[in-house]
């Protein structure tokens, strides 16, 4: 059983605690050894940066001027994110957990143990009763290997991955519509777009570089329509924002093409020579005249009809959506009433006119394409597809046969945990503890381990939970490509050794399978190698990247996918003569609003949304250890309208208990006009007692298997504390109580 012992001891000794110096300490005069060009680690915008290396260590970083995407800047997050390399946190020698305690092994010990467990779960329970969980902050090279290495190293059909927690849904609706899963445009046709519709997209905070580019889209007479339930800070930027009811986008969509459909200002002759069954998603938006869409939203008829007019009657306009309408359990059909908009008014395919989504983890979108998913194999191929499978076992030296079938998504296979399925783990890059909704179901998953083996950098939540955790790298420790969430394959390259004992999370993986006994199927030397396997396992595919090389993405600050020939310089923007269904037509799908799987009721009277804020990443698992950035918000909040405050006489700062069906905790309230009535927000990052995902429903789409993070039924109840908000308190797990350790 893994579970968490000496929760105290190890926050002590593992962190995380703050640290906010470069190594040596501050100095104006140092004279670096090198710079290396490379991005940021965090964000999909994957921002330029040059690291600054003195004798081994990064020292410092300074925003590359050079790269077409960011031009010089950096946000919060990326210009503190050097101090991850040699934060006092970082593991640098494998542990074994013995009577609760992490001990320090040899990674002869730690690997000799991981396979005479894993044989032996797999001699008794079947080769599927060990699991492998990965995540999209890794490199395309070690996305690829993880697949390969579930299905051929370990021999499990069970791998899944948390980019089902991000992007799923938009992946989704993109396969459906489209017949391909990718940005539409690069990032630059944004300021030639007349009008933006951004929805449920905090980009202001979640993907700050990207404001460039809307500025400039601002400065040439562009106009935003914001889609939020909060008035966030792209909401307040924005011209017109339709504050709608979580989980009534739908509504609101199929509202704004109603009026396009009655006021003719849709694009017949788009529709009739580029698309397919446009008469069913007419229908169904017939349905939904704006007084029908604003009762169902909440927001008001006339801004639906002026969202449609302003987007309607604009030359040019692009659609940009990221969870807040993907992270639903109807989240593709949010994402397809979005395109039927985008379809209807023919805004697609060429400069200023298109359609994409923004990415939350760095490699989100080239972390979904080679085959870490429960579904799906290198290239984007199917593992459903007999063609799809053929290939990639002879890429892979196998005989089909020897292929697993297709496992099971993310919260699905923490299902299998607690239902005795699956008996060990092996997790990489991913914080499970805090990503997860309903975290009080995934610690029975984890408790319920027979053997649990977590590979990553820092002590996650997760990993707290582990029988053995390998060291594994930083970004500026090892070398690869990523995807930005323009579809832009760059390159990070390596700045400094790893320290102490930590390897290349790719040869950890390498080391298991070759005690595993398929090492025949693992020896590669490098990155580059691991890529040009990966090259030729997607030729022919969805995502093609046989043409892409380390060469080429040099020499043009990136390669867009597809990129088929050693000819080709890429694709910048999709859909310019045809869509990617074998008929070369965009399908149309008819939405029938549903709304979210929990609704409010009587016991339960607010609807709960989560989200993110601009000094977090992700699970924090790396930012809450940065003390710049954990000093500008110290620990979670709840936000409330002054409305619903006053109904529970709760004051500014107080800490109140959010409670859902499936747990609750304790946050200080932030009382502001910028949220509904009906809404509370918490953001995500934080776990254990400020897990915001204690509250969220595990509810699932049925096509991407997304869950439903951002709206459940929820309570608050005032507790009467006299507790000081937020500093001088004290709290197991949480920042503060790092903040006020140290180390
Ligand atoms: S916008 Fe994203 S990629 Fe750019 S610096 Fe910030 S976190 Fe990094």
């Amino acid at each position: 059983m893994s579970k968490v012992e000496n929760l105290a001891s190890i926050i002590d000794r593992f962190g995380p605690h703050l640290h906010d110096e470069p190594i040596g300490g501050w100095s104006a005069e140092r004279k670096v050894d090198k710079m290396v060009p490379t991005h940021c680690p965090y964000c999909g915008m994957q921002c330029g940066m040059n690291l600054l290396v003195e004798k081994n260590h990064v020292v410092g970083v300074e925003p590359r001027y050079d790269f077409p995407v960011n031009e010089g800047r950096l946000c919060p997050k990326g210009v503190t994110a050097y101090l991850q390399t040699h934060h006092p946190d970082r593991l640098e020698y494998p542990l074994i957990k013995q009577n609760g305690n992490f001990e320090r092994a040899s990674w002869d010990e730690a690997l000799d143990l991981i396979v005479a467990k894993f044989k032996g779960l797999q001699e008794k329970y079947g080769k599927d009763s060990i699991a492998v969980y990965s995540g999209s902050s890794l490199t395309t090279e070690k996305t690829y290997l993880v697949g390969k290495f579930a299905r051929l190293g370990l021999q499990t059909r069970y791998i899944d991955y948390n980019g089902r927690l991000c992007m799923a849904s938009a992946a989704g609706g993109n396969n459906k519509a489209f017949g391909i899963d990718r940005a539409a445009n690069p990032w630059s046709d944004i300021p030639h777009a007349e009008v933006l519709i951004i929805a449920g997209a905090n980009c202001a905070e979640t993907f700050p570089i990207l404001n460039g580019f809307l500025w400039k889209q601002r400065d040439n007479g562009g106009v935003w329509i914001v889609i939020d339930p909060r008035e966030t800070a792209t909401a307040r930027q924005g011209d017109l924002h339709l504050q709608l009811k979580p989980g009534t986008d739908v509504a609101v969509a199929n509202g704004i093409l109603n009026v396009l459909i009655n006021e003719n200002l849709i694009d017949q002759a788009f529709i009739d020579s580029r698309t397919n069954d446009w008469e069913a998603a007419r229908a169904a938006a017939l349905n939904y005249p704006p007084d029908v869409a604003s009762e169902i939203s909440g927001v008001p008829a006339g801004k639906i009809i002026q969202a449609a007019r302003l987007y309607g009657r604009a030359k040019t306009g692009m659609i940009m959506h990221a969870r807040g309408i993907e992270h639903h359990s109807n989240g593709t059909e949010n994402v397809l009433s979005y395109i039927n908009i985008a379809l209807a008014t023919g805004k697609i395919g060429s400069e200023g006119r298109g359609y994409g989504t923004i990415t939350g983890q760095g490699n989100g979108q080239g972390g979904r394409e080679h085959g870490q998913k429960a579904d799906q194999l290198p290239g984007y191929r199917s593992m459903l597809n007999p063609e799809h499978r053929k290939y990639i076992a002879e890429v892979w030296g196998i005989d089909e046969s020897e292929m697993p079938e297709p496992g099971v998504s993310a919260v699905e296979l923490f299902n299998k945990m607690r239902e005795g399925e699956i008996k060990g783990l092996l997790s990489i890059c991913s914080n499970m503890m805090v990503s997860l909704p309903d975290t009080n179901q995934v610690r029975k998953s984890l408790e319920g381990l027979e053997f649990n083996v977590c590979i990553d950098f820092f002590m996650s939540e997760s990993a707290r939970y582990a029988d053995v955790v390998l060291p594994g790298t930083t970004w500026s420790e090892d070398e690869g490509t990523t995807t930005s969430g323009e579809g832009r394959v760059i390159k990070i390259n390596q700045a400094i050794d790893p320290p102490g004992e930590a390897r290349h999370d790719w040869r950890a993986l390498q080391e298991i399978a070759h005690r595993m006994g398929r090492g025949k199927y693992f020896q590669f030397e490098s990155p580059r190698e691991i890529f040009d396997e990966l090259r030729v396992a997607s030729k022919g595919g969805k995502a093609d990247y046989f043409g892409v090389t380390y060469e080429k993405i040099d020499k043009q600050d990136g390669v867009f996918w597809p990129c088929p020939t050693e000819e080709s310089t890429g694709t910048p923007r999709l859909f310019e003569e045809r869509f990617a269904h074998d008929d070369g037509k965009a399908r149309f799908h008819a939405i029938e609003y549903k709304g979210a799987a929990e609704k409010p009721d009587e016991e339960y009277p607010l609807i709960f949304t989560s989200g993110r804020i601009v000094h977090q990443y992700l699970s924090g698992n790396q930012t809450r250890r940065i003390g710049f950035l954990v000093q500008q918000c110290p620990e979670p909040f709840v936000e409330m309208h002054p409305e619903t405050a006053m109904r529970y006489k709760i004051n500014d700062g107080e800490r109140v208990k959010v409670i859902s069906r499936r747990g609750e905790g304790i946050f200080p309230a932030l009382v502001v006009k910028t949220i509904r009535p009906d809404t509370i927000f918490i953001p995500y990052h934080w776990g254990e007692e400020l897990a915001a995902n204690q509250i969220t429903n595990a509810a699932l789409d049925p096509t991407s298997k997304i869950p439903e993070f951002k709206a459940c039924a929820a309570r608050l109840e005032k507790i009467h504390t006299r507790e000081l908000p937020i500093l001088g308190e004290v709290r197991k797990g949480t920042s503060q109580n790092e903040v006020q350790k140290g180390k």
